[in-house]
């Protein structure tokens, strides 16, 4: 398994959302990892949960993340907004690594990438 896919594991990720890439740098501490979603993905609408919302715009976000080691860990993603076809209107919606609860989710990455890079 990749560290990429091992990321996306630990971090929860539904099938919207892949890990691009992870990218350690240690001459300056830092790992990235940069998250996004494939062409044509629909999302749930995060005001009235109805599914099938379209993307219709998009922002660049960085998110910091618990430290790795010594390592000083953000996280980036491309992240919509969308058209609610129940007529909502267009609003952002909710990445799953930023929800009331997901420090416990973060923890699992931290292991689940300590035994990525002991391998
Ligand atoms: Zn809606």
């Amino acid at each position: 398994m990749s560290t990429e896919s091992l990321f996306a594991k630990a971090l929860g990720l539904c099938s919207q959302w892949g890990v691009m890439e992870v990218v350690f740098c240690p001459e300056e501490k830092r790992l990235d990892s940069t998250i996004n979603f494939p062409r044509g993905s629909t999302f749930t609408c995060p005001v009235c949960g109805v599914p099938g919302a379209k993307p219709y715009d998009s922002n660049d976000e960085t998110w910091r993340h618990l430290n790795f080691f010594q390592y000083t860990t953000y996280l980036h993603a491309r992240v919509p907004r969308v058209k609610c076809p129940q007529g909502c209107g267009i609003k952002k919606v909710e990445v799953p690594w930023v929800r009331p609860g997901s420090g416990l989710t973060l923890r699992t990455v931290v292991d689940v990438l300590k035994e990525a890079i002991s391998d």
